[in-house]
């Protein structure tokens, strides 16, 4: 090697390494949360964990303020190497002169420099490390990089850092959308925060940033009029709060995205005024001591959450359980689920629309259910039976679809949060007996809304359907989709539930009509839990679901806290702000016309006198046909029934007959007063014994009853109970072979059973009997 390249290599390294052994400006303070709308509108924000509001970087520095800063700093920003030795050198010369650091010649680079080392005291030694660091900045960072790492971390007055907080904090609004007059101003401010910190020495920072506007104007970044309009801008005052449009969810993001900038999908406008009509609902609650409620609203197409209510705000934080994110949190459905299990039972072909379900009392060991006004119909449609929430029927499918096979239904359908055995919940699952939470409740509804809306457009199901709703826009929806064979629910099923749904005029209680005609094109149903502790309603239209709870968040009941009476009001304040249009598209390919009985609702069999035509699912077409029109043997006068052991042959008249089991009949015939009781038999003919004229309603044969001790210390006793066709005829009871007692009009009976298989016999005086067999397996000790 010659000499003089060895000296210029020896000489490089002696000025490069102090440069390359100098600290590199490195951040690693905690950031805050910021929330943004979909359209950036800031949504609120978390403090960082220092105490600092120090926002995520954004991608670029706004224009205005670049401009605004570079002049008032650092002219030479894109030519200098880090440091400026003009300015260098006259700062030297002025603080030689006043034989103190008054002025620190630095540029925007050894300010970046300074800042991550804490803004330490102003030495020399420490001076020249800035100088250094800030030289090995440049060598491995871009001036766009440095420009963007001064704006994220420079100082802005209080615990106010970098430039987003700043913006938002001094004039409302994203950096984005600053004036020259803003932009000036807080160009100014990093340069001494202490002495022009806003609010209090308005004045100066009104003279350096006007100053400043001044020099812009004749650099002619802007023209007359916009500097005349600037100079007129009033300077930033206090800080300003940040908005708090949606704190649970701002909180949410704190736990699980912390420090993170989030661009949510939250519709501010919908945002907004969805937190109106949850505040204006909530001052009636309140009233009855309801104190919380939350909304939750779901685009159906993409599952985007367009609104995010999570409880009232009414300011008095840490009271009234207002903190609690009602959204997540997992609540008794009450009868919210009864739609999915009438979807279920449509798609497997067990029922049609309008097949008749019973509707009579009903117990079973340690649950006896009741519909909400106490009443019991004998047997109803399916359809109405939900639109009408009733119940014993709702407990009546369960018990034929199965806990089990329901769970498995919820879970494919997108309810996580069922994750204990059938056995665990039993029938009462369907009446609130499990927990779900609002997020997973509309979820679910979003997807089925999704699916219906997508067979309907490409005649195909798909396993993406399904799925939670999304928060943040979602990457894949062009992804490649796979189609799916077995999908939880078809697309109609899920329209005939909607049809349903659609035709909720009582839930639950009288007191809703008044909501009837908001509700044409909306699929609706409410829920309470037991002891009016949740109240429930979700809806949806083909756009969008909307799922509203109200109640109380520390799980207090309250009289009159009902779905139909606290959440259904704000739901249809929601859907009216949301507007409807038009109504989900018929799945003609998924549905066909299946010839029923008009009676039963049942498939149509050869004994039912009148037929009508209903749209149902295909597998409908393998349901069970009508079991009620059964063929009786009458007289030739038609008023006994008579056998051919009894009656001369020839004049037998055979008949279909509708007949109901005698518990429904019992309830039936009050309200349908066309109900004809079958004959009875004629004196010396012998009963149908296809026809049964009474049966157990407690207990049904093939159960296991638990028979716990009473408060006081004794066996409590099992009740069976029998419905007879006529309640006047005498009932004689044995159990075990042995007589017991004789009931009449009443037909209940106290008995003490001891652990082990038992039977039960019925007798009536016309010598016809029913049996049925129980077991008590455990008696507490
Ligand atoms: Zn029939």
């Amino acid at each position: 090697m010659n000499r003089k390249l060895k000296i210029s290599f020896i000489a490089a390294g002696v000025l490069i390494t102090p440069v390359l052994l100098s600290p590199f400006p490195r951040f690693r303070a905690p950031l805050s949360t910021v929330v943004e709308a979909k359209d950036g509108t800031l949504l609120g924000a978390r403090i960082a964990g220092d105490g600092q509001w120090r926002f995520p970087g954004n991608d670029s520095v706004p224009y205005k303020f670049e401009k605004a800063l570079l002049t008032f700093e650092d002219k030479y920003f894109y030519v200098h190497p880090g440091i400026n030795p003009v300015s260098v050198i006259r700062a030297v010369k002025s603080n030689i002169k006043a034989g103190e650091i008054v002025s620190g010649g630095s540029t925007i680079t050894m300010q970046v420099a300074r800042i991550s080392r804490g803004n330490r005291s102003r030495t020399y030694s420490e001076k020249i490390i800035e100088m250094l660091s800030a030289i090995k900045l440049e060598l491995f960072r871009s001036k766009k990089e440095i420009l963007k790492m001064y704006a994220a971390n420079a100082p802005f007055g209080g615990n106010i850092v970098g430039l987003e907080a700043a913006t938002w904090r001094y004039t409302g609004k994203s950096s984005a959308d600053i004036t020259w007059a803003e932009a000036s101003a807080l160009a100014v401010l990093p340069n001494s925060p202490a002495l022009v910190f806003p609010g209090k020495n308005q004045e100066l920072l009104k003279l350096r940033r006007d100053n400043l506007l001044r020099i812009l104007y004749k650099k002619e970044y802007f023209d007359s009029t916009t500097l005349v309009l600037a100079l007129d801008e009033p300077v930033p005052g206090e800080p300003k709060q940040l908005p708090v449009t949606a704190p649970h969810l701002t909180d949410y993001f704190y736990k699980h995205n912390k420090g993170e900038m989030i661009r949510s999908t939250i519709d501010p406008e919908i945002q907004e005024r969805a937190n109106e009509i949850i505040s204006a609902h909530q001052k009636e609650l309140s009233g009855n001591f309801i104190n919380n409620s939350a909304c939750i609203i779901i685009k159906a197409e993409t599952g985007e959450v367009l609104a995010y209510v999570g409880n009232t705000t009414t300011g008095n934080t840490g009271e009234n359980g207002e903190d609690v994110d009602i959204i997540r949190a997992r609540r008794s459905t009450g009868s919210i689920l009864k739609p999915i299990l009438y979807a279920g039972m449509q798609k497997s072909g067990e029922i049609l629309p309008n097949t008749i379900i019973a509707d009579v009392p009903t117990r079973f060991p340690g649950f006896s259910p009741k519909n909400f006004d106490q009443s019991f119909s004998g047997a109803v449609p399916a359809s109405s039976a939900l639109s009408q929430s009733l119940n014993i029927p709702a407990v009546k499918m369960l018990q034929k679809y199965t806990p089990e096979r329901f769970l498995d239904l919820l879970r494919k359908t997108g309810f996580l949060t069922f994750n204990r055995s059938g056995d665990y919940y039993g029938l009462s699952l369907i009446l609130g007996g499990g927990e779900t939470s609002l997020w997973e409740l509309a979820g679910v509804y979003a997807s089925l809304s999704r699916v219906l809306n997508n067979y309907n457009s490409e005649n195909k199901y798909y396993r993406e359907d399904y799925h939670q709703p999304l928060l943040t826009a979602a990457e894949n929806l062009e992804a490649e989709k796979t189609e799916d064979p077995d999908p939880p629910l078809s697309a109609s099923s899920v329209w005939l539930t909607y049809e349903a749904l659609k035709k909720v005029n009582r839930p639950e209680s009288e007191a809703g009509w008044q909501y009837f005609s908001a509700s044409g094109n909306l699929a609706w149903k409410t829920g309470t839990s037991f002891g009016f502790r949740d109240a429930w309603a979700i809806g949806t239209t083909p756009e969008f679901v909307i799922g509203v709870w109200a109640g109380n968040a520390d799980g207090e009941g309250r009289p009159g806290l009902t779905g139909i009476t606290a959440a259904a009001p704000i739901l249809f304040d929601l859907v009216g702000m949301m507007g409807t249009k038009g109504w989900f598209k018929e799945p003609s390919e998924d549905l066909t016309m299946i010839k029923v009985c008009s009676r039963s609702g049942f498939r149509a069999g050869p004994g039912c006198p009148e037929t009508e035509e209903v749209m149902a699912c295909i597998s409908g077409l393998r349901s069970e046909a009508c079991p009620y029109h059964k063929m009786i043997h009458l007289d030739k006068n038609r008023l006994m029934q008579v056998t051919a052991d009894c009656y001369p042959a020839a004049d037998i008249r055979n008949e279909y007959w509708f007949i109901l089991p005698p518990a429904m009949e019992y309830f039936y015939r009050q309200k349908h007063p066309e109900y004809r009781v079958p004959p009875p038999a004629a004196p010396g003919c012998v009963a149908d014994r296809n026809i049964p004229v009474m049966e157990f309603i407690y207990p049904t044969s093939g159960i296991k009853i638990f028979i716990p001790r009473d408060q006081s210390g004794l066996l409590t006793r099992v009740i069976p109970e029998i419905a007879h066709r006529n309640p006047s005829k005498k009932i004689f009871w044995h159990l075990d072979e042995e007589y017991i007692g004789t009931t009449r009009f009443i037909h209940q009976v106290e008995i003490l059973a001891l652990a082990g298989s038992h039977i039960l016999t019925a007798v009536d005086e016309d010598g016809n009997s029913i049996r049925c067999t129980f077991t008590v397996t455990g008696i507490t000790e």
